[in-house]
């Protein structure tokens, strides 16, 4: 078998998700008009799966901060920090996230992605354990592979199996790197933080929360499940994206440990990549700066959330979890989420499809993530689309 022959099996599986119609894998939007709208092919669509959930992609701060650094620091870094240096906005940047969290200085990396590799690729090593949720996102599972550490999961948001593992590592706990989310990326869930910080407060170990999907929308300043649940200050890292709430790209680590700022000497995924742009790095400060005063963008964003779960509950739409920015519809197959995707793109509405193998428990998803920007008309269209591909798409109202 030849190297390339197993990429033939990959075009059927793309192939078949482009039979019958446009395939809701790799969409080409022609233009963005808004943050909450898009052209496809002459069509205005509703951008309801961007994880956009401030909407401060257009937002005229951001985007003069952008505007300023590209003029006066040119389009990219052209390094890595370690081997070209740091730019001012950089360290900037890192300190304004620090005092957001309320902690040191952190890290910003070049993703959110690589800032799970960078995070826990270098905290965990060989000889160390990894104890994970089930369900977190790829990028932790990368960041396993390449920490070298012995990796082992425990059930989705399940406390006592985090505790039944703990108490089988022994003396090992207290070289365990517990790794949890905030918001789940797909269900939209929220980790059972308290239980959990309890059974780490007992076991000696470290805790790490990915705060990807809750950094924005969650908490009275913004920072998240911890400072929602008022466990910050037990919680040992933060990681986070720019990519959602802040509107760019780009990843952050904080914690209140000293050490941390070692961590920049040990991680591959710092090291060994070109560092942000100065634009993508003065849009992102100025987006914290206004979703730290966000109270108001998070309680529209909410108003939208409860609308819409509200609406797609009542519709008889099984949904996966609480309400939360993510509004996961359950869908019974495949072959019928991908004709309701379509149906949806039809009606001018963007959602993303979800299916095995990027799923848990092999759940067809129909994956809203609603923003502070969705107008109450918006949000009414997504509801009346929904309803309009309800047949197609779901088996009967639960009981
Ligand atoms: N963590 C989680 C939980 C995510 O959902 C994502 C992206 N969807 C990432 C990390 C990676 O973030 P980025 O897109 O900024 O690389």
């Amino acid at each position: 078998m030849s190297l390339l022959d197993k990429l033939q099996r990959v075009q059927a599986t793309r192939d078949a998700l482009r039979a019958g119609g446009r395939s809701p894998v790799g969409l080409t939007f022609d233009a963005i008009l808004s943050p909450t709208e898009a052209l496809v092919d002459g069509q205005r669509i509703i951008l309801a799966g961007s994880n956009n959930y401030l909407g401060l992609t257009f937002h005229p701060d951001c985007l003069q901060a952008a505007e300023r650094a590209l003029r006066e620091q040119g389009t990219g870094t052209t390094g890595s920090r370690m081997a070209n240096g740091s730019f001012a906005g950089h360290v900037a940047l890192e300190e304004a996230i620090g005092a957001f969290f309320g902690w040191p200085r952190g890290i910003v990396f070049s993703t959110g992605y690589l800032a799970n590799l960078g995070s826990i690729g270098a905290l965990a090593g060989p000889g160390e354990v990894l104890l994970m949720d089930a369900d977190c996102h790829a990028s932790i599972f990368d960041a396993a592979k390449l920490s070298g550490a012995e990796v082992l999961l425990f059930r989705h948001n399940d406390a006592a199996d985090l505790e039944r593992r703990l108490r089988r590592l022994g003396a090992r706990a207290a070289s365990t790197l517990v790794v949890i989310e905030g918001i789940y990326s797909m269900l939209g869930d929220l980790a059972p933080l308290r239980d959990m910080i309890e059974i780490k407060r007992r076991f000696g170990t470290y805790l790490l929360i990915d705060e990807a999907h809750s950094v924005g929308v969650l908490g009275e300043r913004g920072r998240g499940l911890a400072e929602a649940e008022g466990v910050q200050d037990e919680v040992d890292f933060i990681v986070g994206t720019f990519s959602k709430s802040l509107g760019a790209t780009g990843g952050f680590c904080v914690s209140p440990h000293p050490e941390l700022d070692l961590l920049r000497y040990a991680s591959r995924p710092y090291i060994f990549t070109a560092s942000p742009s100065p634009s993508v790095i003065a849009s992102t400060q100025a987006a914290l700066r206004l979703l730290e005063d966000g109270s108001d963008l998070r309680r529209q964003l909410w108003h939208n959330v409860e609308t819409l779960y509200q609406g797609l509950g009542d519709a008889g739409y099984r949904l996966a979890a609480p309400p939360s920015p993510v509004i996961a519809a359950l869908v019974d197959d495949r072959e019928t989420a991908i004709e309701a995707w379509r149906g949806l793109l039809e009606r001018g509405v963007y959602v993303n499809l979800m299916v095995p193998p990027a799923t848990p428990g092999g759940l067809n998803l129909l994956r809203c993530s609603l923003s502070a920007a969705h107008t109450d008309e918006q949000i009414e269209h997504i509801r009346s689309a929904f309803v309009q591909v309800l047949p197609a798409a779901s088996g009967p109202p639960p009981v």
